[in-house]
């Protein structure tokens, strides 16, 4: 059970990356995302996704950081943070990838320095800023070790019929 927490969401700039987490949580295993922030445009667009490629992933907006924490920490649950300070990826992941439920957090502008020490672990996708996007990306497969690429999106109205060129797909 693998869950995003996405923090520090700006509605004014930051829809189309959150949007882009949440989707990127879905494609690559992910159960859902917490949104620690009021926007009913990623809800609704994550919504819009699920609907028509399958599959069960959930968003919730107006979760608050702390709360969604100490719950997920009551209900068994580890807590990983992305941040490039973190150990680096490769170090860690084999310690990470046997716990049952994950709660990944990334962050957007800066991070309040309270969620390095919430974190159980706070992992590096390498030393390097990049993006939520890509080390979400990357923590994902690494966690996963590539199985998630395989993953299918029961009741689905639409199914890309994989192609070496052009554009094939299935209405169902
Ligand atoms: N400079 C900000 C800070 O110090 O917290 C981070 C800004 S970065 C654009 C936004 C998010 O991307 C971070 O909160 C983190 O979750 C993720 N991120 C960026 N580079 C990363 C890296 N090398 N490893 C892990 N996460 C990274």
């Amino acid at each position: 059970d693998v869950v995003i927490l996405r923090i520090g969401h700006r509605p004014e700039r930051d829809q189309r990356v959150t949007t882009h987490v949440g989707l990127t949580g879905r494609a690559l295993g992910a159960r859902g995302m917490y949104l620690a922030a009021s926007d009913k445009g990623v809800v609704q667009s994550i919504a819009d996704v699920t609907e028509r490629w399958g599959g069960e992933y959930f968003c919730e907006d107006n979760v608050k950081w702390r709360s969604c924490i100490r719950e997920w920490k009551a209900e068994g649950g580890i807590v990983v943070h992305l941040t490039m300070y973190g150990l680096n990826l490769p170090d860690v992941i084999g310690e990470i990838r046997p716990k049952r439920k994950i709660l990944v957090i990334v962050g957007a502008e800066k991070v309040p320095g309270e969620i390095y020490g919430l974190a159980d672990y706070n992992v590096a996708v390498t030393g390097q800023p990049h993006s939520e996007i890509s080390s979400l990306a990357l923590f994902l497969d690494h966690l996963f070790a590539g199985t998630e690429l395989r993953n299918e999106f029961p009741g689905a109205q639409i199914r890309i019929i994989p192609s070496k060129a052009g554009k094939q797909t299935e209405e169902l």
